[in-house]
């Protein structure tokens, strides 16, 4: 972006990734100017995809959970008025998420809906029966009484419920006795990135009951989410400014930010600014315009998730029968606390995830092979810029790729077919997407804490993104939404919205 179009704007919206491009479009709708900027050169953040050797990779999205219609991501798509322009697609329902135990020589499937799932792990842990009918009821009492979760129901305010202050370990140690079950609960922290001695349990309850209820991705994957989300943006009258950073604000009158500086030199007034950004960057932006200790000190609290390292590979020759139906994960042992230590010294927890090959595109299947990641793990090379890494570094990426194709080699069927095209660490993840550390899912959930949501200490500054409600793509779209209905009032967004209930 030159330079933006207008000297003033009601809303400014920095960061283009899921929740800004949500916020900005409903914004627009609602009749606010806005001008939604991003550092990256394209909009969509953590959706983007890239392709090498003509298959399309996807970094930061590649399934989520509640995809069935009526249901939330379904219904958060029809909220924003995309839904007709994307195909999700389902994975299989009878076992949609296949976890490999190594240690313990265990295979679980989890079939989808949550009567389902439990009937199925009851009849697996019949001495757990008593412990998983009162988990997924807990898990359907914590969505019901979470704002925005059951669909279909009124609007309240995001507040934190009792469940919140009770860590998951506390209750696994507490409610059931198998380690694999333990594990197989406990594996869902590969969707949220926070071991279950920090996680609530009513926010893993959160995640855990959307992918429950279903899970899938969507057609194109979130090159299709970022494209649509952005055309409706575009639509609304969204003036979209990409290669383009927020740097800083000047002071303004009364606790609030002036106008802001941007990478590009120009300068540009706002009503109000919508930070979509990580919160560690939100202080810095905020600080300098006069913060409570207790403020930074909160924030600076805060620890990022867990990140991954990742290897991509092109399936050649036919694509295998059942492929991209669902995902498959590999634990080594079942104590996610243990695993999800960076000290651990055994295999991290490994994700498979597959992306059939689309013939009509010329596209061949592949896959992506996600291996739990810690900021620990790329520190030497932290000062350094993609492009311009030492060797060690390469030879870092490289001894990890091979060690993810050896443990591949004996569980998937056609492991001896992947051409292994390209890799990314958290320092790539960090760099490509703007964040602080490169971390999956922002800040980690930890029992008892809020995350940055809302209007912020600098009265008309607000906070939404993965790293204010809930984390992933769904959690980062339910932020944009509940922004908006903070920041044009509830009774006029719940009155507009209400069709799409
Ligand atoms: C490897 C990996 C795999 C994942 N897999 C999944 C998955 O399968 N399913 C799922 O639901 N979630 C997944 N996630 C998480 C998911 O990608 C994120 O939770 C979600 O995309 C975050 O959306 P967001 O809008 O909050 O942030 P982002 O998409 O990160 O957008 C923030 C944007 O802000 C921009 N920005 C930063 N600073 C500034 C500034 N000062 N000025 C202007 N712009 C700025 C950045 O360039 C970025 O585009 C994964 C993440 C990773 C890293």
């Amino acid at each position: 972006m030159s330079s933006p179009r207008r000297e003033r704007y009601d809303d400014v919206v920095v960061g283009a990734g899921t929740a800004g491009l949500a916020a900005a479009l409903l914004l627009a709708r609602f009749g606010r100017s806005v001008l939604l900027l991003d550092r990256a050169p394209a909009p969509g953040g953590a959706l983007r995809r890239f392709r090498r050797g003509g298959a399309a990779f996807d970094t930061g999205f590649h399934f989520t959970g509640s995809i069935q219609p009526g249901e939330l991501f379904d219904h958060l798509l029809a909220v924003l008025g995309i839904r007709g322009e994307l195909e999700l697609v389902p994975f299989d329902p009878e076992a949609g998420h296949r976890f490999r135990f190594a240690e313990a020589d265990v295979e679980l499937e989890l079939p989808f809906g949550l009567d389902r799932c439990r009937d199925r792990w009851q009849a697996q842990f019949p001495q757990e029966r008593e412990a998983l009918n009162w988990y997924f009821d807990a898990l359907r009492s914590i969505a019901k009484r979470t704002m925005g979760m059951e669909v279909g129901r009124p609007l309240t305010t995001f507040g934190m419920l009792d469940e919140d202050f009770v860590s998951l370990r506390s209750v696994l140690d507490a409610r059931f006795r198998d380690p694999v079950l333990k594990g197989a609960i406990g594996a869902f922290a590969m969707c949220y990135g926070s071991p279950p001695a920090s996680v609530s349990f009513a926010a893993h309850a959160r995640v855990a009951f959307g992918f429950h209820q279903s899970g899938g991705t969507i057609a194109g994957g979130g090159d299709a989410l970022a494209d649509a989300l952005a055309r409706a943006a575009e639509r609304a009258g969204v003036e979209i400014g990409c290669s383009c950073g927020l740097e800083s604000f000047a002071p303004g009158a009364d606790r609030q930010a002036g106008a802001a500086t941007l990478s590009n030199g120009a300068t540009v007034a706002f009503e109000r600014c919508l930070l979509t950004i990580d919160p560690f960057a939100i202080l810095d932006l905020l600080d300098p315009l006069g913060l409570t200790p207790a403020f930074r000190e909160r924030v600076q609290a805060f620890e990022p998730s867990v990140g991954f390292f990742a290897a991509y590979g092109i399936v050649d020759g036919p694509e295998p029968a059942g492929f991209g139906r669902s995902v498959y994960s590999e634990f080594a042992g079942t104590d996610f606390d243990a695993m999800m230590d960076p000290a651990y010294p055994g295999d991290r927890p490994l994700v498979l995830i597959e992306v059939p090959g689309d013939p009509a595109a010329g596209t061949p299947p592949s896959v992506s092979a996600l291996e739990l990641s810690f900021a620990q793990d790329v520190a030497a090379w932290a000062g350094t810029r993609r492009g311009r890494r030492p060797p060690e570094y390469r030879a870092y990426k490289q001894t990890r790729a091979a060690a993810i194709a050896r443990r591949l080699a004996g569980r998937a069927p056609y492991a001896d077919r992947i051409r292994w095209v390209d890799t990314a660490s958290m320092l790539t993840f960090r760099d490509y997407q703007h964040s602080r550390s490169g971390s999956a899912y922002g800040i980690m959930l930890k029992t008892g804490q809020y995350g940055l949501f809302g209007r912020l200490p600098v009265r008309n500054c607000y906070a939404a993104g993965q790293s204010a409600l809930l984390p992933g793509v769904l959690g980062a779209m339910m932020s944009g939404l509940f922004v908006v209905r903070q920041m044009v009032g509830k009774e006029i967004f719940d009155e507009a919205t209400a069709g799409a209930r």
